[in-house]
Parts: C-alpha cells; sequence; structure tokens
C-alpha cells in the first residue's frame, strides 16, 4: 500500500524538480503496477541526444539488473537449507570468527548460483555503450562479476566479489584454493580464506570508493539502473551528481525513494531499455 501511494504522489507531480517522469496517470485506477510500468516506457528524444552528446557517462548499477539474469538478492537466496538463517547474521566479520564453516558455506552456495547465471542484454548494451564513449565508469554494487564477464572493462566494485577469495586476517588474494579443509586456509599466512566481498560493519574499498566519487564529480550524465536507492553510500551518489548539475536518470522498473530527484525517469527493466538506448545512440553516432 506505501508503494502505490508513493506512485500516486508521483504521477500527481510530474514535473516536480524538473523531471521527466514518465507515470501514467491511470495509476490512479490502482491498476497492476508493474505491467503498466514496462508497457509506457517513452525514451524521449531529448534524452538519447543528451547520451548521445556525454563524453564522461557514470553508470551506478544494483541488484535489479543482476536479477534480471535469474540471480536472487541478498534475501531471495534464503531458500531451502538456509532459510532459517539470518543473511545479515552469515554476512559479518562476528559471524566468521564464530562459524567460519558455515559463512563459507553459505557464500559457497551462492557462488554456484552467481556461477550458473549469464549476463543478460543490460550488462551486454553497458558493456556496448562502453566501446563507444573515451569515458565510461561502471560503478556496481553487486557481486556477481556479471559485469566483467559480459565484456565491461572499466568497472568498480564497491562491494568486491564473490567469485574471489582473501585471507581473514590479512586480505592476502587466493587465487584457487583446495576445497580438503572448509574453510581452506591461506599459503601465506595460514589464516581462514574467506569471500572478498564487503560485509556488514567493513569498509568500502577506499580506492574503489574515491574513483567513484571523482568520476561522478566529473561526470556529463549518470544512470542509476537497477538500484533501490537505499544502500549507503552508493545511495548518495545521483545526489553528489545532481548538486553538481549532473543530469541524473533512472532506470527501474518500481519507483524508489529517489526518484522524483532523477531529471529523466525510465519505468522499464534493465535488459528491455538499455539496449534500446544504445541502439539509437549507436544509430546516431555512425548516421
Ligand atoms: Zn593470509
Amino acid at each position: 500500500m506505501l508503494l502505490l501511494l508513493l506512485n500516486l504522489y508521483l504521477a500527481n507531480e510530474p514535473g516536480r524538480n524538473g523531471s521527466q517522469v514518465y507515470y501514467p496517470t491511470i495509476l490512479w485506477r490502482f491498476v497492476q503496477v508493474d505491467t503498466l510500468f514496462e508497457t509506457t516506457m517513452h525514451i524521449s528524444d531529448e534524452l538519447i541526444q543528451l547520451l548521445r552528446q556525454a563524453r564522461r557517462v557514470v553508470v551506478l548499477t544494483g541488484a535489479g539488473i543482476s536479477a534480471e539474469s535469474g540471480i536472487p538478492t541478498f534475501r531471495q537466496a534464503q531458500t531451502g537449507l538456509w532459510a532459517q538463517y539470518d543473511p545479515e547474521e552469515l554476512a559479518t566479520r562476528a559471524a566468521f570468527r564464530r562459524n567460519p564453516r558455515l559463512v563459507w558455506e553459505w557464500y559457497a552456495w551462492r557462488r554456484q548460483l552467481v556461477q550458473q547465471a549469464a549476463p543478460n542484454p543490460g550488462h551486454l548494451a553497458l558493456a556496448q555503450w562502453e566501446r563507444l564513449v573515451p569515458g565510461f565508469t561502471l560503478i556496481t554494487q553487486n557481486v556477481d562479476g556479471l559485469h566483467r564477464q559480459a565484456g565491461s572493462q572499466r568497472v568498480i566494485e564497491l562491494h568486491g566479489n564473490i567469485r574471489r577469495v582473501k585471507c581473514f586476517d590479512h586480505d592476502h588474494p587466493a587465487e584457487s584454493w583446495s576445497e580438503a579443509e572448509t574453510p581452506p586456509r591461506c599459503v601465506q599466512c595460514g589464516s581462514f580464506l574467506r569471500p572478498d566481498v564487503v560485509w556488514f560493519g567493513e569498509s568500502l574499498p577506499a580506492v574503489g570508493l574515491h574513483q567513484a566519487v571523482t568520476a561522478v564529480r566529473n561526470a556529463d550524465v549518470l544512470l542509476s539502473i537497477g538500484t533501490s536507492a537505499l544502500v549507503q553510500p552508493a545511495a548518495s551518489l545521483p545526489l553528489e551528481a545532481k548538486s553538481r548539475r549532473v543530469p541524473i536518470v533512472e532506470i527501474n522498473p518500481q519507483p524508489t525513494p529517489l526518484t522524483s530527484a532523477f531529471n529523466f525517469v525510465l519505468a522499464g527493466p534493465a535488459g528491455e531499455v538499455l539496449p534500446a538506448i544504445v541502439q539509437r545512440i549507436h544509430l546516431n553516432t555512425v548516421s
């Protein structure tokens, strides 16, 4: 019900903050919201013109684009044997100290889900767009590595990568490991290996965060794709861009708490919106 009230509010004030918000007024009728968003998406010529001219493009992606590849979100992964555990009690240093085997096995299960997935047309379109633009920075909150798998080169993984491991005591990276012991041990220091992801209570990688903020501040345009706009500090990056008069674009099937702040809102799945955008930019570039 809360979501519906938010939709009504946005639909009723389409011009707020100069935004172009394409929410149909039919929302007043309380019809199925998701279907409507997908079928009424419109990509304006003004937006394509802006994106075509942008030399420094920053893209921020979140769980939504991974979900389109069938990767369950953090909480959705809690099925079967894992349903009894709260993910926030598995993804901490304290949890690993308490029961390293349990935490390692939870990540092994999630790593398996990721390895079974493949990049979707949204990932592939971003990799294609990067090849068209001199300054293209992709900042992701996702840990599945699908952007690199799709061919993206300049990727800042703010929350790490579940396919990599490092040791618990000294962050020594490990390329491979033996499954003889669970968790395996670091060959350099003997401490347990753990996934190279950012756990609750841990800092984001300083270098990556600095690169992300610098890219946002110097951007010609920023796109926020499939993020809930709830997790900090990634959620604040669009607002940082906006404070510097950088146009900001949201692509998400559902509205987020930040939707009304965006200059352009495309209410659809990344796998449909991004190929359409890149095709139109590309057509304009080569003609
Ligand atoms: Zn080590």
